[in-house]
């Protein structure tokens, strides 16, 4: 029999392995991680009860990688424990939330309009789960917390927690600061790291996030080189028993147990690569941003532009260019070139991919922009690149 579903998986296999992908969310994975990944865990279950016991049969190596990854993800961000199972970010997210919050708390983020995840907003994660939420005092310009606005509210409104983190990041905070203002007011602070989780595990961002907040979290995908998937970092002991409550029959049951080997394999390669990888990422996005920036495009907060693996395009780039971000993205995608809609370009997977030379990214964007078609070229570069930092 012909498959019908597989045709369309090759072609898509195909078509992105033609393309260059400046997606901020994505990043590609080993092949070793693949073969984790498809894996005869697949399909397994594995189950460790309250009383010590696996409730499935079978399982004898599920449990070691469990119990490997875990202590390769402690390793890797220098936590003393590390929960691995949960299946994304997300649901990293709703088990610190649950397990952090008291019923009806109430909690901080930063807002969608700085680049905070819109999971956050009161009709998403806190209507699912009883609380209420409300914007962080931020200062956009600078992409710092209003430590001002802060102190001003902090003894006066009701805050159960801080959730620091956003989608859009390009600097990490200063977490001195937040922290002196949260420890006086007895503010526990949760660091959402979804989409730099892969940067701090190579100390190339906010090194400092366990030091000085209770949780790390996030997505195992983005910066870092995982299978989508999400991981909750902490030293606190007492605490991680309670998240670890939140997890089989709470958010989730069985937790992909081929992601999790998957998972192992790309702690890892980070282990082994991760600074080399992360420095570049930075390096890279900071290039990109200065490029882009030196052939007239308006590009967020020069001179610096990026501490992280993300450039943000700024509204007056839209206005001038007279395109908007979706129209954007389907002139880049015609052309082989994947971005998203949220004016974002993510340089996680192109540096893993060997990508060095930002100068040409930049110009064939330039041209693609400008109504040429370079989907050639860019296909021509794309065969030509090859998985770095692992095998
Ligand atoms: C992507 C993202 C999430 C969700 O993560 P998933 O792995 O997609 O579930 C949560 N928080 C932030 C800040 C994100 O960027």
């Amino acid at each position: 029999m012909t498959s019908e579903s597989l045709r369309i998986v090759r072609e898509h296999n195909a078509f992105r392995r033609s393309c260059i992908n400046l997606q901020a969310s994505e990043n590609v994975m080993s092949r070793s991680a693949m073969e984790a990944l498809a894996s005869d865990m697949y399909g397994r279950y594995s189950h460790i009860t309250g009383e010590g016991y696996n409730s499935y049969g079978g399982a004898v190596f599920s449990e070691e990688i469990l119990f490997m990854a875990e202590a390769l993800i402690a390793r890797l961000y220098g936590s003393r424990y590390a929960e691995v199972r949960p299946i994304g970010g997300h649901i990293a997210s709703e088990i610190v939330l649950s397990t952090m919050l008291p019923p009806g708390g109430r909690f901080l983020y930063v807002g969608p309009k700085n680049g905070g995840y819109p999971g956050y907003e009161q009709e998403y994660l806190p209507n699912l789960l009883g609380y209420s939420s409300a914007e962080l005092p931020y200062l956009d310009g600078s992409q710092e917390v209003d430590i001002e606005g802060l102190k001003n509210i902090a003894g006066k409104e009701r805050i159960d927690l801080i959730v620091l983190g956003q989608s859009a990041i390009v600097r990490p905070y200063d977490l001195a600061e937040i922290s002196e203002v949260c420890r006086k007011e007895g503010i526990p602070i949760a660091y959402d790291g979804s989409h730099v989780m892969g940067l701090i595990a190579g100390g190339q961002f906010q090194p400092d996030a366990l030091k000085y907040c209770d949780v790390l979290f996030g997505s195992t995908h983005k910066s870092f080189f995982g299978p989508q998937g999400g991981i909750i970092l902490t030293n606190d002991g007492e605490l991680l028993e309670r998240m670890r409550k939140r997890v089989v029959w709470s958010t989730m049951d069985n937790y992909h147990p081929s992601r999790v080997a998957a998972l192992s394999v790309a702690a890892e390669e980070m282990l082994a690569y991760g600074r080399e990888y992360a420095a570049s990422v930075v390096s890279n996005s900071r290039e990109l941003g200065r490029t882009l920036y030196d052939i007239g495009w308006e590009v967020r907060f020069p001179p610096w532009f990026s501490f992280s693996h993300q450039v943000l395009l700024s509204e007056e780039f839209f206005v001038k260019r007279s395109i908007k971000p979706l129209d954007f993205s389907r002139v880049m995608e015609r052309n082989r070139i994947i971005v998203d809609r949220d004016s974002r370009l993510g340089l996680s997977e192109i540096t893993r991919m060997g990508v060095k030379d930002m100068s040409t990214i930049a110009e064939l964007m330039e041209q693609a922009l400008r109504g040429e078609d370079v989907s050639t070229t860019v296909e021509k570069i794309s065969a030509d690149l090859k998985l770095e930092y692992g095998e």
